[in-house]
């Protein structure tokens, strides 16, 4: 568990390494980026380095752009290292919404873990960080959670993060500061992870995954950047999708609503699949209908998002990001214009945005299909 495992992430890497070697790691960290993309990779390895009973200091290695003199990373063979690799240093705290199925008070047991609350991160946080270091050297808490803290687990954090006992670290992981509050943003030092390259995301689910080329590089496009949502992507089937919303989208301009109602057929179809999965995870087993359903909402918006995308692309003569030599693509941008287009994509992100307001869904797809139908065939009306 080496921080030079961590890809593309150079600038986050950069700024750890100096504080470690100027020996001025503050003690609570944000780090802050989008879903899926080395945030919780850093923090367990930063966890090791800060954890191990002989760091190493080498000169960086050749595959991490910087200028930093040195570079610091654990052993890798004593025993912290061997513990943290097992997952058991007892020094090594992760912080999520389902701790709450061990915690003390059966009344906690019972809940649903909606929210990070203040139950959980006051046992297994504020007390546990007052405590010595089991092995003495420190003890980090990585809360991993850190969007789903509600506003009291917020305000219960704020004394051990403004003056953490000695020897803790805190790393905090959201996927913007701008969701934490005020208060608890400005005692961390905020570190920001950026996206990754959709071709390196694409590499690792032809290399790790087997995916096939195709799906790969339209399940990166699909997911941004983020690794985490490419894979979870990939392991829900969500390629398998494209086909008919492809032929939906066609037919919009005809039809609006049948393609409103492959969106709708589609988005249960994830949700009882994200629902089915969830059930293998313990640790994300009560994941509430309510955001199983939404989620599967968003990947089907994101689906169509990327075709649109894809369509505006070739308009512009540029050669679509995920769906090169499509047919069906090509057909589409020959029926558009870029403003209509883009009348089209902003349905699509007013949808979004509707959906996370929990509106009624039926309506949200029924009138980004209208929106969609109606982008797509501006040029035959206008003509
Ligand atoms: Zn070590």
């Amino acid at each position: 568990m080496r921080l030079s495992d961590v890809l593309h992430q150079d600038a986050a890497l950069d700024r750890l390494q100096r504080a470690i070697t100027a020996g001025r790691m503050p003690h609570a960290y944000l780090f802050s980026g989008p879903e899926g993309i080395g945030k919780e990779m850093t923090a367990v390895r930063l966890a090791s380095l800060l954890l191990c009973s002989s760091p190493s200091q080498t000169p960086p290695p050749k595959s991490v752009t910087t200028n930093v003199r040195h570079w610091n990373e654990a052993c890798g063979t004593c025993v912290d290292c061997d513990l943290m690799r097992a997952g058991n240093h007892p020094d090594y705290h992760r912080i999520y919404r389902t701790l709450n199925k061990v915690h003390p008070d059966r009344d906690v047991q019972k809940r649903k873990a909606t929210e990070l609350g203040i139950d959980v991160i006051r046992h297994f946080f504020i007390e546990k960080a007052g405590l010595r270091p089991s092995r003495d050297r420190a003890k980090v808490f990585v809360i991993a959670e850190g969007d789903k803290l509600n506003a009291s687990s917020q305000n219960a954090m704020l004394k051990t993060l403004e003056e953490p006992p000695e020897k803790s670290y805190i790393i905090l992981l959201s996927a913007s500061g701008d969701l934490l509050l005020d208060t608890t943003r400005s005692r961390c030092h905020q570190v920001s992870f950026r996206y990754l390259p959709t071709e390196f995301v694409a590499n690792l689910l032809i290399q790790r995954h087997s995916a096939d080329t195709v799906q790969a590089r339209f399940l990166s496009e699909l997911s941004q950047g983020s690794a985490g949502k490419a894979i979870q992507f990939f392991e829900l089937g969500v390629y398998d999708l494209l086909e008919p919303t492809l032929q939906g989208v066609a037919r919009a301009s005809d039809d609006p609503l049948s393609l409103a109602s492959v969106l709708l057929d589609n988005a249960k179809k994830l949700a009882a699949k994200i629902k089915s999965r969830g059930k293998d995870e313990p640790d994300d087993e009560d994941g509430a209908d309510l955001n199983t359903s939404r989620l599967g909402q968003f990947i089907v918006l994101a689906v169509v998002g990327t075709i649109l995308r894809d369509v505006q692309r070739t308009l512009a003569g540029v050669s679509p990001a995920s769906l090169d030599n499509s047919p069906a693509i090509k057909q589409l941008a020959r029926n558009a214009t870029s403003t209509s287009l883009r009348t089209a994509v902003r349905a699509v992100n007013t949808a979004e945005y509707q959906i996370g307001r929990n509106a009624q869904v039926q309506l949200v797809f029924d009138v980004v299909s209208i929106a969609i139908g109606q982008a797509l065939s501006s040029r035959a009306v206008s003509v």
